[in-house]
């Protein structure tokens, strides 16, 4: 072709790489963070840092956490949806509200978004009243919910209430335009302290989402107005009345549309536009919210930028990071289409129409990755998740490994507190007043209460101490574990001396526990009400104990002084007495056989030594036994006996001083909660997960070996650098 190949010097220096491997995204990006803090620490300005994202849905919401928590100016070069922003979802959601007659967990989805009561107490505890009646409307009975005081909040209540009448109007778009603007004074501000910069960008963010929640308005208007012209005629003059946007016109309801003109129209005029009412025009604004994109302005200039892999081909920067180099995220999967096929789109290539295949999707991604990587002058750092969200081990992406890279160690890291200098070396109550406080609150506790506090002396603060509340569940949840145990365990009560049959006497309790707890009907209820059932029967069909030798005595409470100053109490789920004095202790456990055996090796469990007590000081017999019975998924006994009883399950041996030992223990116990003692020192991390101060404790971030932190404006020396800390 007459062309000469020449290749020319690189003009850039080549970056160095590396590799890091997290075992989380969350730990990626933390990791990321500390990097980038150390970088900056070392005298780089966050402008000359970027962050390469490919799949945007996964890192760009933790990016964002994650930066803020870290302190890290960051800019996104992403554009967000209108209909998603917090004042547009308000004020759409107290529409849609009001439509729907306002039902209560969709009202109060609203009035949670509403910016004034951000942070407010007073909602708080009305969302806790709120979601305990639900399922509810109207907003007659919100109201009632608040009772005396929460004025504000009554008042804005009233105030959107007062859009209520708007669903008995039949108006012409401009009008709804006009009256749907005035939502806006609904949103108000947010109570975040003046003068800090999260507070001007939100204030910032919400005056231009509420602009453009007008301008939607007016093309929807537009859009519904727009009537073709009178035959025959053209446009006198103006600008063009054409919508932006095709929208569907609302279908009128049968006699709201007004009359056909009744005179011929002029040349070069429009129809009048017809009057709607207020679902018809939603719709057509519900169309444009979904449809316009939110850019917002962000004047700063040292900021980390945040790039798409696309957008990143124009940029070039000191310092790069690639995150989530695994498969079908670096590089993304493209399938055939099955309808479309390449062998059909490389035909219609060949006679020169030009349709994209698979394969140019995957050189496409190449490209990508080859410019991701070269857009560093001094250093790319790629990094990628060695697990997903389920646990499973990720697929190093393939483009990995063309490359040598030294691969660098994962740091788990904290951001710095903002508020607090450091956190005290030891955690505790010390003032004089709460110590008494503490003594007269384990005046009498259960034996589930010292085991709280055997497993975290935290978690034993935060749900008894505090007694903090989670929020209720909603209805579809509230068939919970607690629920299912209840309804278990009375069943068995009342089926172990009656012997009536099982299956009605269930269905009478489950349907009570329904009906009280507002439990909807459903596949998860059903599928609950099955497996219950059938573990019941099991037990039933299965269970050999020898009922006929033995008293029973059900749900029997206790309460016996361990001390002078102490006393256990508790209730008992089964007490078998036999005729010679020696009883029996049962305790019903819906839970799986696995776990209903872990509990005769865990020593943090003290329920069965002081049940045993009870059984000898409350009731007066003779221990000779205490046994879990696990129900769920088949039935199970795990205990202990002190000697050969005809037809009793095997059990262990009584440890030996066992009764005595556990009063010792939980005297100790008790006098760690009276001394102060609350660390953050779970005994079984496992449990965690279960736990409701999980949120509180931070025992995840407290076990971080490195602390970092700063802002553009926080950053100092004294914080930018990276700190050993203590575990937790
Ligand atoms: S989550 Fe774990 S460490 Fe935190 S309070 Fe609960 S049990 Fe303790």
């Amino acid at each position: 072709m007459g062309f000469r190949e020449e290749c020319l010097p690189r003009s850039r220096p080549s970056p160095a790489k590396l590799l890091v491997k997290a075992p989380s995204v969350e730990r990626e990006v933390e990791e990321i963070a500390r990097r980038i803090l150390e970088q900056a620490a070392a005298g780089r300005p966050f402008r000359e840092m970027g962050i390469i994202v490919r799949a945007q849905e996964t890192y760009v919401p933790i990016l964002r956490s994650t930066l803020e928590r870290f302190g890290i100016p960051a800019r996104f070069y992403f554009d967000s949806k209108l209909e998603e922003h917090a004042a547009v979802r308000f004020l759409s959601g107290a529409v849609d509200a009001m439509l729907g007659g306002w039902d209560h967990a969709q009202t109060l989805g609203v009035l949670r978004l509403a910016p004034r009561f951000a942070d407010s107490n007073s909602m708080d505890r009305f969302e806790f009243a709120v979601r305990q009646q639900i399922p509810n409307s109207g907003l007659g009975a919100l109201k009632a919910i608040l009772g005396e005081g929460a004025e504000r909040l009554k008042r804005f209540i009233d105030n959107l209430g007062a859009i209520e009448e708007w669903r008995s109007f039949t108006l012409a778009p401009k009008d709804w335009a006009a009256r749907l603007r005035t939502l806006r004074n609904l949103a108000g501000q947010s109570g975040l302290p003046a003068g800090s910069h999260e507070m001007a960008l939100q204030w910032r963010s919400q005056a231009a989402a509420l602009d453009l929640f007008d301008e939607a308005l007016q093309e929807a208007a537009e859009a519904l107005t727009a009537r073709p012209l009178a035959p025959g005629s053209r446009e006198r003059s103006g600008p063009n009345p054409q919508p932006t946007r095709a929208l569907a016109s609302p279908t009128p309801n049968p006699g709201e549309r007004s009359e056909p003109h009744p005179r011929p129209l002029a040349p070069g005029t429009r129809p009048p536009a017809p009057t709607i009412q207020l679902p018809d025009f939603w719709r057509a604004v519900k169309s444009v919210l979904r449809l316009e994109p939110l850019r917002l302005e962000d004047r700063r200039r040292n900021v980390v930028h945040v790039l798409s892999a696309p957008e990143a081909r124009q940029w070039v920067l000191p310092v790069v990071f690639v995150c989530g180099m695994v498969e079908k995220q670096f590089p993304q999967f493209h399938r055939q289409d099955p309808f479309f096929p390449d062998a059909a789109r490389c035909r219609l290539n060949a006679v020169g129409i030009r349709v994209r295949t698979a394969a140019e999707f995957e050189r496409d991604e190449r490209a990508l990755f080859d410019s991701a990587i070269t857009r560093a002058t001094l250093l790319v750092t790629l990094s990628y998740p060695e697990f997903d969200s389920r646990g499973d081990r990720n697929l190093p992406s393939l483009y990995l490994e063309d490359l040598v890279l030294p691969q660098q160690e994962f740091r788990a890291v904290r951001p710095q507190s903002r508020h607090a200098p450091s956190l005290p070396g030891r955690i505790e109550i010390g003032a004089p007043v709460l110590l008494d406080f503490l003594r007269q609150k384990t005046a009498r506790l259960s034996p589930s209460a010292l085991e709280n506090y055997l497993q975290c002396p935290f978690q034993y603060f935060g749900s008894r101490v505090l007694r903090l509340q989670t929020a209720p569940p909603r209805p579809e949840d509230r068939l919970d574990f607690p629920t299912q145990g209840n309804i278990v365990h009375e069943v068995l009560a009342v089926w172990w001396t009656s012997r009536q049959d099982l299956e009605p006497l269930f269905e009478q309790i489950f349907e009570r526990f329904l009906e009280e707890k507002q439990i909807p009907p459903g596949y998860h209820t059903e599928r609950l009400r099955n497996a219950m059932i059938e573990d019941l029967q099991a037990f039933a069909a299965a269970d050999r104990w020898p009922r006929g030798g033995f008293q029973s005595r059900m749900e029997e409470k206790f309460v016996f002084p361990l001390d002078a100053s102490l006393q256990i109490s508790g209730k008992i789920d089964r007490l078998d007495v036999a005729p010679d004095g020696s009883a029996f202790v049962i305790d019903y456990k819906y839970s799986r056989a696995q776990g209903t055996k872990e509990r005769l090796t865990n020593e943090n469990l003290v329920q069965a030594p002081l049940y045993l007590m009870a059984a000898e000081k409350v009731f007066g017999v003779k221990p000779a036994g205490m046994f879990y019975v696990g129900l769920k998924g088949g039935m199970v006994y795990a205990g202990w006996k002190a000697g050969h009883v005809e037809g009793i399950p095997d059990g262990d041996p009584f440890p030996q001083d066992w009764l005595e030992r556990a009063g010792e223990r939980t005297l100790q116990v008790v006098e760690r909660i009276r001394a102060g003692h609350i660390e953050v020192a779970p005994a079984d991390v496992d449990k965690c997960r279960f736990c409701d101060s999980r949120d509180v404790c931070r025992v995840e971030t407290r076990q971080a070996t490195v602390v970092a932190g700063g802002t553009d404006d926080r950053l100092s020396s004294s914080v930018s650098g990276l700190h050993p800390t203590e575990g937790a």
